[in-house]
């Protein structure tokens, strides 16, 4: 029997970067599905002192934590240390999850190599595996650094339904044909590594990640978004204890439960949609008197029998004990009426904030802390590039993300031709 232990459900790309991570490390792990199985479910609650997400992680039958906990002793060298692994540190295999056809190896740098790059790349999102792809057509031999997030939000959901040309059965899928696609014409990807610092004041750009010091002509940054928090007392003490932002993930733990929404656009929409396949009933919490939804979620929610609307409301304080959250206390934004509203779960939807916290003082940002782009995607240095919801608070779609993606890795072409003086290879 492996030591450690990953408890998991299916729809959970947590799950997934956790198991990755391990499995980056070569450290054997059993898996243990909850999914169908009530008794598994009650079990991680008590065994975790209440936490009603996944994954959860065991060593040697101590309770580590989730997939950030893990990801925590990977980077501070910690997990190495507990499995004796580093005299191994130097090569990293690719994850199991998102392996691409059998005939490619996928290429790994060294933690230490210090060539210069034509571009490197920040992210794996549809924007940051676009421009991947658009780069290592164009015989650039980019490098893709993935962040924690294999896939971006997209990973983050089940259905994908409106990228075209997919039909695919879920949103995973469409992640791993974009790994394997950009692999196939030669991107070399740095999985789960992270970029903690960058230097543009310097050319080559210098990036520093949590593994490695590179150094590239261009950069196409391609962080994209998180979910935002609520930021109300509450939701920090009852994290995984209740109060989750992947419904995805955690939703089997709220099986026959009441459960809150918050939030009225497409991701609030469809994950509580999603919910209806566990909880008894679901209260979408929203502050305005309509949806902001596209009309087919809107039309699929709005006469759903589990689903009942709060309007005009905010949920100010999440409230519980030592078993988790119990209840919400809620806002009318029109008549400051305050009422408690008893709930087992908060799922919180309420938009995104730009991952651009590495770049401040580096680019220009705008007041919203989007990264500020012109048409061809060029940022306010020469040779860096962004693209994808990091740069765009109108679409903020798979296919748009692609779609200057693509356009960020044609710039940096041209960019690197330019800088290089040399013609235009033209191959894209
Ligand atoms: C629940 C949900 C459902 C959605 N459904 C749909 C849908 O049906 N159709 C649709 O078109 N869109 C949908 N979207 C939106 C879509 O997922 C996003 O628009 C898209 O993923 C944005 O792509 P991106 O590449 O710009 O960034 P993201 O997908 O946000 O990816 C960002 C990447 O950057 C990496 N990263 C961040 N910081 C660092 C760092 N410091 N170092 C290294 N890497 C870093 C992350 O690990 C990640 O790989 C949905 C979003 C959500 C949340």
């Amino acid at each position: 029997m492996a030591r450690v232990k990953v408890y998991t459900t299916d729809f959970c790309p947590y799950c997934e970067k956790a198991k990755s991570i391990l499995s980056s490390k070569g450290v054997e792990y059993d898996e243990i599905n909850i999914q169908d199985d009530e008794k598994l479910r009650d079990e991680i609650e008590r065994l975790t002192g209440g936490r009603r997400d996944v994954p959860q992680i065991f060593i040697d039958g101590e309770h580590i934590g989730d997939d950030d906990a893990l990801e925590a002793l990977a980077v501070s060298g910690e997990l190495d240390k507990m499995f004796n692994l580093e005299a191994q540190e130097a090569t990293l295999p690719a994850p199991e999850i998102i392996l691409p056809t059998a005939e490619i190896t996928p290429p790994v740098l060294s933690h230490h190599d210090e060539k210069i790059r034509n571009v490197i790349i920040i992210g794996a999102g549809p924007a940051g595996f676009a421009a991947a792809l658009y780069a290592a057509r164009a015989n650039l031999h980019p490098v893709l650094i993935t962040g924690s997030e294999i896939g971006g939000q997209v990973s983050t959901t089940t259905d994908i339904e409106n990228y075209p040309g997919f039909k695919g059965e879920n949103a995973a899928e469409l992640i791993q044909i974009m790994q394997s696609q950009a692999m196939h014409f030669g991107t070399e990807i740095l999985f789960f590594d992270v970029v903690t610092e960058v230097d543009f004041a310097q050319h080559p750009f210098r990036i520093k990640t949590h593994e490695s010091e590179l150094f590239a002509k261009s950069v196409i940054i391609c962080t994209g978004a998180s979910h935002r928090k609520l930021n109300i007392p509450g939701e920090a003490e009852f994290a995984g204890k209740g109060v989750s932002y992947c419904a995805t993930c955690d939703g089997f733990f709220f099986q026959n439960r009441s459960v809150v929404v918050v939030g009225g656009g497409d991701s609030a929409v469809e994950e509580a949609l999603f919910l209806t396949r566990f909880a008894s009933e679901i209260h979408l919490v929203h502050r305005r008197d309509r949806l902001r939804a596209g009309s087919v979620l809107q039309k699929r929610i709005l006469n759903h029998e589990k689903v009942k609307f709060i309007w005009d409301s905010v949920v100010e304080e999440i409230q519980g004990d030592e078993k988790g959250v119990n209840a919400v206390r809620l806002r009318n934004v029109k008549t400051d009426e305050q009422t408690i509203h008893p709930t087992e779960g908060v799922f919180v939807f309420i938009g995104h904030i730009p991952n651009t916290e590495i770049f401040k003082g580096q680019i220009e940002l705008d007041e919203r802390g989007y990264i500020i782009t012109d048409k061809r995607q060029r940022t306010s240095v020469p040779g860096v590039f962004a693209a994808g919801d990091v740069q765009d608070h109108l679409f903020r779609q798979a296919i748009t993300s692609a779609g200057s993606g693509a356009a960020a890795a044609i710039e940096a072409e041209r960019y690197i031709a330019e800088i290089e003086d040399r013609a235009y290879p033209g191959r894209l």
